[in-house]
């Protein structure tokens, strides 16, 4: 494709994205397609000669768009939200359309010096204490990565490194496969998948401690689990704790976990990959007190702030240990260090090559503006608890916990098989999607404002089609 059809089928693109999200409320939010439909749609092979883009164009309206779910659509409820945004799309693009690799500084001072700029400013604006910013004149910074899992991941291998090092040069414990078994890792029995996989990948054992009635892993259990395990020869290393939990968004207090962890030494790694935005907003920050215990924190702008996956954001208090722990020389790679306290981040992460990440985050934050984010922030979370006055004022439901950011979790009265059916009847229907969690060992229908679309007509929308949903299971019931 020469640059002249770049330019007419770019622009085609374009509207094709606009037309989609213009419309999206229009459609079905789950697709109607069977398991093995593209198989039977797409041929078996590439194509040997060269075909024409706009057969391709036909093919994603034909082929594409009936498989997706519309994670964009104001009636897609699940899980979490995809950010999206067209300041966010258009800084992608830039990223496709300028195709760097920024694997040092030299490789592209720019996309390693944007993602400092952009790392500060978003740290600021959570009210992160200085230490965690590059621009602090301590060894801490933030850095960019692919995802959540892959932050939590990395964080414990940096603990487990460090702690193999503190026990090497204080107890002089030089046999590496002596230590090395004996780690274990803590997170609560409400973390995150990503959490327990981190302790699979980096081989180290991971107690998921009980919660409290409130979804929150609380200091004295960490302490009695931490006490019990150094009795039987074990070695503390890593806690996970968790502000905004997937199941029921609960927020882990911090100002119990961290100072057991700092008197362990112990890596205290925040998981707050979605609720860490609502820290923009001054009202929500009492939920991160403790914060100045914790070695590292991760947050996902890919999903409640506008910015399209992937865009992971990590910092760290101190810069040194990730680069200890992952610091590999080749002479190709000129690891020239400068004295501007900017980080050579191929250190700071798994893959040698680096995406141009930083360029969403600065579109979005610049034609957002730090007062436009915090308005979608308060936004969504208005409109969650706009869902729950309509869901509290129909006596056959209980909200069960209490709504948390843009998370109401709710229940049928009549128990667990009830509700489950409720769900599996309206998810077959595809007008919303939904999907369930546990709250105390009890089935909950979790409702996320996820679209950054959604308006309160879509809410009251959704509620109606519960309720008639509900209305007929009862009547088919009775009958
Ligand atoms: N942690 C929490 C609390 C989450 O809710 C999720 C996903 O929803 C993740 C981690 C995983 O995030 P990622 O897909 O970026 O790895």
């Amino acid at each position: 494709m020469e640059s002249q059809e770049f330019r007419r089928f770019g622009k085609e693109v374009i509207d094709l994205i606009a037309d989609y999200i213009e419309n999206v409320r229009d459609r079905n939010v789950l697709p109607s397609v069977e398991p093995g439909y593209l198989l039977k749609m797409l041929p078996e092979e590439a194509p040997e000669q060269p075909e024409h883009w706009h057969d391709v164009v036909k093919d994603v309206h034909n082929t594409i768009l009936p498989g997706l779910t519309h994670w964009q659509s104001p009636q897609f409820h699940a899980f979490y939200p995809a950010g999206h945004s067209y300041a966010s799309i258009l800084g992608s693009m830039l990223n496709d359309g300028l195709s760097i690799i920024g694997l040092s500084w030299k490789a592209s001072p720019v996309c390693t010096e944007l993602e400092v700029i952009t790392m500060n400013w978003f740290g600021k604006l959570l009210g992160l204490p200085e230490e965690f910013l590059n621009c602090s004149p301590g060894p801490g910074g933030g850095v960019i990565q692919g995802s959540a899992s892959e932050s939590t991941l990395i964080a414990l291998l940096v603990a487990k490194d460090k702690t193999i090092r503190r026990l090497n040069i204080v107890d002089h414990i030089d046999d590496e496969d002596e230590i090395k078994p004996k780690l274990v890792a803590y997170t609560s029995d409400q973390c995150n998948s990503s959490v327990e996989k981190a302790g699979l990948l980096g081989s180290m054992k991971i107690k998921l401690l009980k919660t409290d009635a409130n979804g929150r892993l609380r200091g004295e259990t960490l302490k009695k689990a931490i006490e019990e395990d150094k009795a039987m020869g074990l070695i503390p290393c890593f806690v996970t704790a968790t502000l905004g939990t997937t199941a029921t968004c609960a927020f882990d207090p911090l100002y119990e976990l961290g100072p057991i962890c700092n008197r362990e030494n112990v890596w205290l790694h925040v998981d707050a990959a979605y609720a860490g935005p609502v820290f923009m907003c001054p009202e929500y920050r009492h939920l991160m007190k403790g914060i100045e215990y914790v070695s590292s924190i991760v947050t996902n702008p890919h999903k409640w702030m506008l910015v399209n996956f992937d865009c992971s954001a990590m910092w760290l208090k101190d810069g040194r240990d990730i680069k200890r722990a992952f610091d590999v020389k080749r002479i190709y790679l000129d690891d020239t260090e400068n004295n501007l306290n900017i980080p050579d981040y191929r250190h700071w992460q798994i893959p040698l090559g680096r995406r141009f990440r930083s360029l969403k985050l600065w579109t979005v934050m610049r034609i957002h503006g730090a007062e436009g984010l915090r308005k979608h922030i308060r936004s969504q979370i208005s409109l969650a608890l706009h869902f729950a006055k309509l869901v509290g004022a129909d006596d056959r439901f209980l909200i069960e916990p209490e709504p948390s950011m843009g998370l109401v979790c709710f229940r049928l009265k009549d128990g667990d098989k009830t509700t489950q059916q409720l769900l599996e009847n309206l998810t077959r229907k595809k007008k919303i999607f939904m999907v369930a969690g546990l709250y105390r060992t009890r089935y909950v229908i979790r409702f996320v404002v996820c679209s950054a679309l959604t308006t309160k007509e879509d809410v009251e929308y959704s509620w109606d089609v519960i309720k008639i949903e509900t209305d007929l299971m009862y009547t088919n019931l009775i009958h």
